[in-house]
């Protein structure tokens, strides 16, 4: 033991950057709730609860007056109900509320007129009596090829029946199941003008102080095959982005932490935790906010400094999204029903409930010190106690890896010296609970007192 220890040490000052210098992280453990949760998704409920929504014929914006039957506001009313009727199975957990305002006309925002915007919103209260919160986002407002066009038919069957569709199932799932952290779930309006929905939910939760610790926003997740004919039904993208707004660059080129934001570390551990549950599922990390030339609400979170992270098919087939429903040259545009692949679909929603389920019964991530008082080639670190933590752990990685490489268990403690150089390794550092619930790992902020 004492001279494999001493191996690594000499390995580190030797300026080692192999990803072997270390265990292998292993798997995180199951929880049996969980995976029961997981086991109740329904490619059949995620079927019915979208065909329903295309029922609406258009769920854009500027359908608002379409009446009972038809629009926005007639999804919205039933979106209202199946959260309601999700309410009454949660012990009186959960809560169910609009989040609406008048968005001014602003045609340069692509709001030609005053318009109501209304997100649909249920929470799931948790026990911790710090009130940390997870969301998990999806936008119900859908377009056809006119922006602006609140009469014609934009069935968004994929652009975002499938992921609205999730999240009810979600809430669905979850209801039931005891939590400490409260899960906020959400259908946002008014995405497709430019995240507004989105926008006003997040700011409100940042104006009232709530501790928004990651949102798992989902936009198009339902189409297993692409623009290229070929079926993929075994992937998700996870998108991150890299720095929270008001990032340093002149001290993120000294320090590096470029591929640490909270956001990232968020994406690394719903890859690690979707991966390792029956998802039927593989995450694709994607070191970027968003594709070229498209948004989501994840966004929205991202500009008020929470962690967010979007997940999106693998390959996308735009003659599917943002179009009339027409054939032209034989070829079928339109976001249909016949697109969406209700299996796929059900994978990823076991993906993201896998995550949101265990960062709401896992322990708060530590805030974490590495200390650069004194040139060392040791690394000192030091976090807070967080309650129902029993132990931590040492997540580390060479500067040039995507992931981290290996793990060590330092126990019930506050500080550690490492004998690896926080000049060539990036470190991350997790709490664990007694059921072995991993939270997402925290990087290290340089301390020099
Ligand atoms: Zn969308």
């Amino acid at each position: 033991m004492r001279s494999s220890r001493s191996l690594l040490a000499a390995c580190a000052l030797l300026l080692c950057s192999s990803a072997g210098a270390g265990a292998q992280v292993p798997a995180p453990q199951l929880d049996p709730a969980i995976t029961a949760a997981l086991a109740k998704i329904s490619a059949a409920e995620l079927r019915a609860t979208d065909e329903r929504l295309v029922a609406f014929g258009t769920r854009s914006t500027f359908s608002e007056g379409a009446g009972a039957k038809r629009g926005v506001f007639a999804a919205r009313a039933y979106l209202l109900e199946r959260f309601r009727a999700v309410a009454r199975r949660s012990g009186g957990r959960m809560t169910v509320a609009l989040d609406s305002y008048t968005q001014a006309a602003d045609p340069k925002k692509r709001i030609p007129r005053d318009v109501v915007i209304s997100s649909v919103v249920a929470t799931l209260k948790g026990d911790d009596p710090t009130g940390r919160t997870y969301v998990m986002s999806s936008h119900y407002d859908s377009r056809n090829s006119n922006n602006d066009d609140g009469v014609h038919d934009a069935p968004g069957a994929d652009d975002n029946g499938s992921a609205t569709a999730a999240v009810v199932e979600a809430a669905r799932v979850l209801a039931g199941v005891p939590l400490h952290a409260t899960v906020i779930f959400a259908c946002f309006d008014s995405e497709e003008q430019g995240l507004f929905g989105s926008a006003h939910f997040a700011k409100t939760l940042k104006d009232a102080h709530v501790d928004v610790q990651g949102d798992l926003n989902n936009d198009i997740v339902g189409a297993s095959v692409g623009d290229d004919g070929v079926k993929r039904d075994d992937i998700v993208r996870i998108f991150s982005e890299a720095l929270p707004p008001g990032t340093d660059p002149a001290r993120v080129n000294v320090i590096g932490g470029e591929n640490d934001s909270p956001s990232r570390e968020l994406a690394r551990f719903a890859k690690e935790t979707g991966d390792a549950y029956p998802t039927g599922l593989h995450g694709m990390l994607v070191y970027r906010a968003d594709r070229f030339l498209r948004g989501g609400d994840h966004e929205s979170f991202n500009a008020e400094g929470f962690a967010a992270i979007r997940y999106v098919e693998p390959v996308e087939n735009f003659n599917h999204q943002h179009q009339d429903v027409r054939v032209e040259n034989g070829v079928q545009y339109g976001d249909l029903l016949q697109y969406v692949d209700f299996d796929y679909l059900a994978k990823v929603t076991r993906y993201n409930v896998a995550s949101l389920a265990t960062l709401a019964l896992a322990p708060a991530s530590p805030k974490v010190s590495v200390l650069t008082k004194a040139l060392t080639n040791d690394t000192a670190l030091t976090w807070n106690v967080v309650p129902r933590a029993v132990r931590y752990e040492i997540l580390r990685r060479s500067t040039t890896d995507p992931t981290w490489t290996s793990v060590e268990d330092v126990g019930n403690v506050n500080a550690t010296v490492l004998h690896f150089s926080k000049d060539n390794w990036l470190f991350g550092i997790r709490s664990v609970d007694a059921e072995g619930h991993l939270s997402v790992a925290a990087y290290p902020a340089p301390v020099r007192t």
